[in-house]
């Protein structure tokens, strides 16, 4: 609630408020993507003294069932403080407030989720304030939005949360608790930087036209540096999916190139057997080639033998039918065989010759000694000794000489 604006918040010399900021500055804002894991989209910020928990789930059916929506997705925010998140324990009942600013943060969200592409079914969005220091419901805001795009659902721009207020007529951005009590007023915004897009807007206090145009002015100024810090922590949280994405996709592609080694060294393996069949189906083919020439061979050696042997009959038969036909032809070779015989009778004749020639050489060497030793012997001439005293001899010798050659002869 707004107070009267005395207490003095602003520092006159420096112009700077009571944390230090100056009138236009954020107080640090940081968030975080995906906190929770049963949710389907979640978000935690800190802005200044804030800490507030965004949980998304769905689109999911709704419950009870006469609450769908037809044509649309139903958007409902639970907007609860924890009874820890203030200085004085907060009742853990649901307060009108708490009431009021889940209808508001809810309304915003509808206007940029697209909920048609849902029917009959609910987002959930339940947000829980772990401390409280003033602006909780934009803090809120943001927090929800970026929950909603961790979840994936489609929207039409993300909005950002920020307030702006009148401190000492002062125009400030960012209220804090002491701000937003002690200040004459705050007007809370949710802006869409990207549909330049006002989704809320709330005013408790008293502002002149100018201070309101100024004060929404700062507001957007504001929300559009908050955007920034929404987009980097969506990316910063998707680059770590895709981070462990790629190391689990490279983890894959080792187990890929390990089955596809194990596929390669398995189809090498068969094609080797396949290789050593394709051998045996070889050697067998050749092995019955082989074996089929030898029975050809033999085979061929025994239609040559029966043809031989037919030329043999054949041959015998025409000889026969040639002896038939033809007697002359034996006498003939009867003739050639006389022939033949003579003139081996031929040949022994004129071996007995030539031996009956020997002899009467010998004969004659044989008178020649004689007539010399009887010519020794008495000191006649030779040639009358022997001629005297060995004729009847010689007579007697050559006789008996003469019939062995004509015995040969015979
Ligand atoms: P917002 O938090 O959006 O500014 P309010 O203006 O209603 O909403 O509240 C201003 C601040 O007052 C809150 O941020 C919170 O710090 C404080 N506050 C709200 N409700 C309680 C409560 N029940 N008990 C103590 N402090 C509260």
């Amino acid at each position: 609630m707004a107070g009267d604006g005395s207490v003095k918040l602003i520092d006159e010399k420096t112009g700077k408020r009571t944390d230090g900021r100056k009138f236009n500055e954020l107080r640090p804002t940081k968030i975080e993507v995906g906190v929770l894991n049963n949710a389907d989209g979640s978000a935690l910020i800190y802005m200044g003294n804030n800490k507030i928990l965004a949980a998304v789930y769905g689109p999911r059916e709704l419950h009870p069932k006469h609450l769908a929506l037809p044509d649309r997705a139903l958007v409902q925010c639970y907007y609860r403080m924890s009874t820890f998140s203030v200085a004085e324990r907060k009742s853990p009942a649901p307060s009108r407030r708490e009431r009021e600013i889940s209808k508001v943060i809810s309304d915003a969200l509808n206007s940029v989720i697209l909920t048609k592409d849902f029917p009959r079914t609910t987002i959930d969005i339940y947000i829980q304030v772990l401390q409280a220091d003033g602006g909780t419901r934009c803090a809120s805001l943001t927090a929800a939005c970026t929950a909603l795009a961790d979840a994936g659902i489609p929207m039409r721009g993300i909005i950002s949360g920020v307030a702006a207020g009148l401190v000492n007529d002062t125009v400030v951005l960012d209220l804090h608790d002491i701000e937003d009590q002690k200040g004459s007023g705050d007007i809370p915004i949710g802006y869409s930087a990207t549909l330049d897009e006002i989704s809320l807007l709330q005013l408790d206090g008293v502002f002149t036209i100018e201070q309101f145009e100024e004060a929404v002015k700062l507001a957007i100024e504001g929300a559009k540096q908050i955007y920034e810090i929404q987009k980097k922590a969506l990316r910063e949280k998707y680059a770590l999916i895709r981070a462990e994405f790629a190391g689990e996709s490279e983890e894959e592609e080792a187990e890929e190139e390990d089955t596809i080694e194990i596929v390669s060294q398995s189809l090498a393996e068969s094609e080797a057997s396949v290789d050593e069949t394709a051998i045996d189906e070889v050697e067998s083919e050749e092995l019955e080639e082989k074996k089929t020439e030898e029975v050809s061979e033999v085979e061929e050696v025994h239609e040559v033998e029966e043809s031989v042997s037919e030329i043999e009959e054949v041959s015998e038969v025409e000889e026969v039918s040639k002896a038939e036909e033809a007697p002359e032809a034996e006498s003939v070779s009867e003739v050639e065989e006389v022939s033949e015989v003579e003139d081996s009778e031929v040949e022994e004749q004129d071996l007995v010759s030539d031996i009956a020639e020997e002899l009467n050489d010998e004969l004659d060497d044989e008178k020649e000694l004689e007539e010399d030793i009887t010519s020794l012997e008495t000191g006649e001439p030779e040639k009358n000794n022997e001629s005297i005293t060995d004729d009847s001899s010689e007579s007697v010798e050559n006789e008996t000489e003469h019939k062995e050659i004509d015995d040969l002869e015979e």
